[in-house]
């Protein structure tokens, strides 16, 4: 059985994503964000291409995730801490202990964690107050996290962030000290610690001016299933919203919004094959979507397009995220590195 849509993904263009937000994070070291199957593309093959490229330090959401990747033999730490039913045992990942009852838990076991520091998010974390009244004492900490809240943007939090991560250098045992998300990485030198942790940027994501250099890594692609004439006057798809202009020739794609290609691409979103573009045209249905491909008489039943999805245009074109737009994907794409 073969898969009904592909997802080809750029194994050079991760890995030189990698390479380029490791050098602007100068000294520190450049880990990877991997959680939710590693951002849609596969975080079993994502961390094994970065691994290879000189990437030690990778970060899960979940046990679950962590576990998936056990025999890399990674180091792998897990954002969402120690819940009580999760592994105080597990040898191939550390949790990112976030709360005073985390830490209680943990600690009996001596071995080795890392923390989350609040300094504004009010997501995860313990507060600067609970370390300096001693909560951390006695732990083995590998790493001392924060997460910044607008990094994408201009705005004074970023520094008024920066200052407080900063205010607990040498206040904890952490050997290293890790702030930057793929954004925070390009606001500057001083954002860098001693390790950084981009997730959106390696898999394409382009936020801010020195991401300039990053290259799409993931491009889905849907097969026609019928081609048909529509004559001017009727309609395509649910609730007729397309009605043709003129006689149109058309493709239906085997691909729909249960496969994370939303409703919000209906008459907006564009696909190619053989360097012409073909719009989308009326609703985008569950596993169905419409193009335009009058201007490709060659293209037929079984033939395949490729969506664009270059991230930053495709998220202004769609009005979802960048980060949305790759962990929607859905498990009918066959993965296929290149
Ligand atoms: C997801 C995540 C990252 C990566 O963020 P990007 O914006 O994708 O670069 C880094 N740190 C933490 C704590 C995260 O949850």
């Amino acid at each position: 059985m073969t898969a009904p849509l592909r997802l080809r993904l750029d194994s050079a263009a991760l890995v030189s994503n990698w390479r380029h937000l490791a050098k602007l994070s100068g000294a520190a070291a450049c880990g990877a964000a991997i959680k939710a199957n590693g951002y849609g593309l596969g975080s079993r093959d994502v961390a094994r291409r970065l691994a290879e490229a000189g990437c030690r330090d990778f970060f899960v959401a979940t046990w679950a995730e962590a576990a998936a990747l056990a025999d890399l033999g990674l180091s792998v730490s897990v954002l969402h801490g120690l819940r009580a039913e999760d592994p105080l045992d597990a040898p191939y990942a550390r949790p990112v202990l976030s709360t005073a009852e985390q830490v209680r838990r943990w600690k009996p076991t001596g071995r080795p964690c890392d923390v989350m520091v609040d300094t504004g998010m009010n997501r995860l974390g313990v507060s600067a107050e609970e370390i300096g009244a001693g909560l951390l004492d006695g732990l083995v900490i590998e790493t001392l996290l924060s997460h910044l809240v607008s990094a994408d943007e201009d705005v004074p939090l970023n520094a008024r962030q920066l200052a407080a991560f900063g205010a607990l250098k040498g206040r904890t045992a952490a050997k290293r000290m890790s702030l930057a998300n793929s954004a925070g990485i390009a606001l500057g030198a001083d954002y860098a610690f001693d390790l950084t942790r981009p997730g959106i940027a390696l898999y394409g994501g382009w936020q801010r001016p020195g991401h300039d250099a990053i290259r799409q890594v993931a491009t889905p692609e849907a097969q026609v299933l019928q081609r048909r004439t529509v004559r001017a006057g009727d309609s395509v798809g649910y609730n007729a919203t397309w009605i043709a202009p003129a006689d149109t020739e058309v493709a239906i794609l085997n691909l729909g919004y249960a496969d994370g290609y939303l409703r919000c691409f209906s008459g907006k979103g564009l696909a190619s094959a053989e360097g012409i573009t073909l719009p989308l045209i009326g609703r985008v249905s569950m596993d169905l979507t419409a193009i335009d491909v009058t201007a490709l008489p060659g293209i037929g039943e079984g033939d395949w397009v490729a969506m664009s999805y270059a991230l930053p245009e495709t998220a202004a074109l769609s009005g979802l995220s960048q980060y949305e737009l790759l962990t929607g994907l859905g498990p009918r794409y066959e993965r296929i590195w290149r």
